[in-house]
């Protein structure tokens, strides 16, 4: 399914764990080279040490993307390393306050989530695209989530507003730069075992035993299952695929 990724660049946000780990993991094993971006510097090394292990190439950068100038550094950098972005996964984000309704929900707590999911996912996208109008074109895979595409009642009304957001932001800018070379898409995952959920499932077991019950395939989902989806949507053979958002749930919002 996928296209040939030997000699592209990509950088992925949220690469220190999860999602952005596995799609870090599976770019690098078809021969990209991989820029891992994460607040976290312990995870972040992590997953470039597991592409180094496994005879790949990779670099950490620590960013907070939801920091203008951090974001404009962390692609510098990839430049500055490697030349030139053919790909980017823009992926990091947190869930804030879940199980909490709007009117117990803090303030801090919205602008924080907003600021990572949300704004991160624009001021990402405006520094790789800079890059990207330079080269003459690239792909660019936004994460939603199924709680962009329907309420998201265990998240909450920040989570749930943020990820909907990412997918009128996705279609927004895949119009604008669509004669530039440029595809913009994003994915929306559903119940995916990662260190996100494994926290959700800590603190309210019966619930989410409940909740996988609802998933038509009737499991969770692995962070590489996301992965074989992005990778697709980088590659070339989604050519003329652009402002689209794909679910990767299990059938969960098609019921
Ligand atoms: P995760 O917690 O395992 O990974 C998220 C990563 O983002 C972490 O490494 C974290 O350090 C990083 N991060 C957080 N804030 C950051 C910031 N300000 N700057 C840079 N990096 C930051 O979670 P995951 O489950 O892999 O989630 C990845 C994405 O998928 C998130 O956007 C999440 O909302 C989305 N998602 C996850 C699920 C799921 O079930 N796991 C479902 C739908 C959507």
């Amino acid at each position: 399914m996928e296209g040939n990724f030997e000699g592209k660049v990509g950088l992925v946000t949220g690469g220190g764990s999860g999602i952005g780990r596995a799609f870090a993991l599976a770019s690098a094993r078809k021969g990209a080279r991989v820029a891992i971006a994460d607040i976290a510097v312990v995870g972040g090394e992590q997953t470039v040490h597991m592409i180094k292990q496994a005879g790949g190439d990779a670099i950490f950068v620590e960013t907070d993307v939801s920091k203008a100038a951090k974001v404009e550094a962390m692609v510098d950098k990839v430049i500055e390393v490697y030349g030139r972005l053919d790909f980017a996964f823009n992926n990091a984000g947190i869930g804030g306050s879940l199980f909490t309704p709007t009117v117990k929900y803090s303030e801090e707590t919205w602008d924080q989530v907003i600021d990572i999911n949300l704004k991160g996912v624009w001021l990402c996208m405006k520094y790789e695209i800079r890059q990207m109008l330079n080269q003459g074109g690239g792909a660019i895979v936004n994460t939603s989530s199924v709680a962009g595409l329907v309420a998201g009642r265990f998240a909450g009304a920040a989570y749930s507003a943020s990820k909907h957001g990412v997918l009128g932001l996705t279609k927004t800018v895949a119009v604008e730069y669509a004669q530039n070379g440029i595809r913009v898409n994003a994915v929306c995952p559903g119940r995916i075992q990662t260190p996100m959920t494994e926290d959700l499932i800590r603190r309210d077991p019966q619930r989410q035993a409940h909740n996988i019950a609802h998933i038509p395939i009737g499991r969770s989902g692995t962070p590489e299952e996301v992965a074989e989806v992005v990778l697709w949507l980088c590659s070339e053979a989604a050519s003329f695929v652009t402002g689209h958002a794909i679910a990767v749930d299990g059938g969960f919002v098609a019921q």
